[in-house]
């Protein structure tokens, strides 16, 4: 389910089953909305390619500690937490403690480069 990078109104997703990476808009999520059984899950478009669904599932604040700063758990953590800010705000979560967060972990901007 890896979020690879993080863009405006849209998103980079890599399928669980199949490995394909894909762009996916926040306004393909929104018309999935009806479907969504709780607020801070998004049920995401299904795989254009093997058609398995994935949701996604926002933990915790973001601006809270790690256990292992800077590893990958914890940066795909941020990106998937900026998503569903971005998601449910409608833009980003500019000035929050979580926004200092991804300065500093993504300073080159909302990319996360897969495991190998
Ligand atoms: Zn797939």
């Amino acid at each position: 389910m890896p979020i690879t990078k993080l863009a405006e109104g849209q998103f980079s997703q890599v399928c669980a089953r199949c490995n394909v990476e894909r762009d996916v808009t926040f306004e393909a999520l929104a018309q999935l909305r009806d479907e969504q059984t709780e607020d801070v899950r998004f049920l995401l478009p299904a795989c254009a390619q093997c058609g398995s669904i994935e949701i996604l599932i926002p933990r915790g604040s973001g601006a809270d500690e790690h256990p292992a700063p800077g590893s990958y758990g914890h940066l795909h953590r941020l990106l998937v937490n900026e998503l569903s800010a971005r998601i449910q705000g409608g833009s980003s979560s500019a000035g929050s403690p979580q926004k200092d967060e991804l300065m500093k972990w993504f300073p080159e901007g909302l990319v996360l480069r897969r495991l190998p």
